[in-house]
């Protein structure tokens, strides 16, 4: 267990003794909040002692991934010390919120602040940052004006040519969720198929690696979250920024509803020992302050409008957004899971 926090009263009290649920230690440490999140970025850290310095409350991170974070909470029971969970994807928040972790909050400041299309509609949890799911092209091998939508990856003229991750990632996942949602499951099955028609390889490797494809000459086209190809663009290596170099980035769908967005999200847990101070955590973070630096940390998009951005977000302009409820993701995730089974997408 890591402390964000400077005043530490009884230092950090050892993970062991907390999880045991003891009420000695859980009426000790009324300062603070424990935060168990799937986001490993280093600037989070910062966020969360600006959160201590305006409000005197600690922050403990316990991190791991979203299945690892949820499994640990429901195995703690009614003794488990999480007060917020915090991850990527509406499609694991969905997950966390069906298997009971989360407790419904109303906030005025959340509500107010933040999209009702990005939080659940019961305030189970709350989307703090925005990721578009994005096309790329090879620069040297492909025309961008051939291609403006996801529908299209599935045209048979493209065959051979695409790079995109495999099926059992919840970002493809999500995205599957929402072509159900909008053309329904027969049509995103027959998509599905077209998709792994016109793969270039198997799927492999991360948002990253599909980027690498497109640079190594493997694939002319390919998916990804936006972030990853920001970080290249910005990265202190240059063969990074090479490679950002030969790839373009195409924001789908611009003529119709936008383009596929996810969240990073939280909720406060449903037996939190610090409630109170969970969402004071959360409301932080729908602050000015915090939106700018929770997003720009990972080269995300705030979900306040009018926040500061970064340049090289700023660089590709607005773009229109699918402005579907975030928590459709994860409704439709079931079938998305069957759907990329059916059309054997591995
Ligand atoms: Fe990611």
């Amino acid at each position: 267990m890591k402390t964000a926090g400077v005043k530490t009263v009884r230092a950090v009290a050892p993970l062991a003794a907390v999880i045991a649920g003891s009420a000695f230690a859980s009426q000790a440490l009324a300062d603070e909040v424990n935060l168990y999140s799937a986001r490993h970025y280093d600037s989070d850290e910062a966020l969360y002692q600006a959160f201590t310095d305006e409000t005197g409350i600690e922050v403990n991170v316990i991190e791991g991934g979203s299945s690892q974070l949820i499994e640990r909470i429901k195995s703690e029971g009614v003794a488990s010390p999480a007060d917020v969970m915090l991850t990527v994807d509406a499609g694991n928040l969905w997950r966390a919120e069906q298997e009971g972790i989360f407790q419904s909050v109303d906030s005025d400041v959340l509500n107010d602040r933040l999209p009702d299309n990005m939080r659940h509609p019961d305030g189970m949890w709350f989307g703090f940052s925005e990721r578009a799911r994005v096309i790329y092209y090879s620069r040297d091998n492909f025309d961008p004006s051939q291609i403006s939508t996801y529908e299209e990856l599935a045209d048979p003229q493209f065959e051979g040519q695409i790079c995109i991750r495999s099926s059992n990632n919840i970002y493809n996942q999500s995205l599957m969720a929402s072509l159900i949602e909008h053309h329904g499951e027969e049509a995103a099955q027959e998509w599905a198929e077209g998709v792994v028609n016109n793969m270039a390889r198997d799927p492999e490797g991360g948002d990253t690696d599909q980027i690498l494809g497109i640079a190594s000459g493997e694939c002319d086209l390919a998916v990804g979250n936006h972030y990853y190809y920001a970080r290249l663009l910005n990265s202190d290596d240059e063969a990074d920024r090479e490679v950002a170099r030969s790839v373009g980035i195409i924001f789908p769908n611009q003529d119709g509803r936008g383009t596929h967005i996810n969240i990073g999200g939280a909720g406060v847990v449903e037996n939190a020992p610090n409630r109170e101070n969970a969402v004071r955590l959360l409301e932080f973070l729908s602050s000015d302050m915090a939106q700018e630096a929770f997003a720009e940390g990972n080269h995300e998009y705030p979900v306040v409008d009018g926040v500061m951005q970064n340049p090289v977000l700023d660089s590709w302009g607005d773009f229109n957004t699918d402005d579907l409820n975030v928590n459709v993701l994860g409704e439709n995730n079931p079938e998305a899971i069957r759907i990329f089974d059916r059309a054997e997408w591995r």
